[in-house]
């Protein structure tokens, strides 16, 4: 039994990346900025994790929102054979 795990994981500053730089648009028209804030399955991204502030976390998750009903970005993956499978064996 050993308890002194390496740790690899280097604690950054986070930072809002819409506060820092202007020049970031937040639009539901933009997917491809939109597409860095949620994961491949399609999940929003929470505050904790990216450091946006509430309040472009709030404009994101609207705009996220919004581009998924103009059908810009998924809702979700295609849930293919193989992905049922991975999930299957956990
Ligand atoms: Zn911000």
């Amino acid at each position: 039994m050993s308890n002194n795990r390496v740790r690899k994981f280097i604690p950054r500053k986070k930072y809002c990346r819409f506060c820092a730089d202007k020049t970031l648009v937040l639009d539901y028209k933009r997917p491809d900025i939109l597409q860095q804030f949620v994961t491949e399955r399609g999940k929003i991204i929470g505050r904790r994790i990216t450091g946006t502030c509430a309040k472009h976390q709030r404009a994101l998750t609207r705009a996220i929102k919004r581009a998924r009903q103009m059908a810009l970005m998924y809702y979700t993956t295609v849930h293919s054979t193989e992905v049922k499978k991975k999930t299957m064996s956990i």
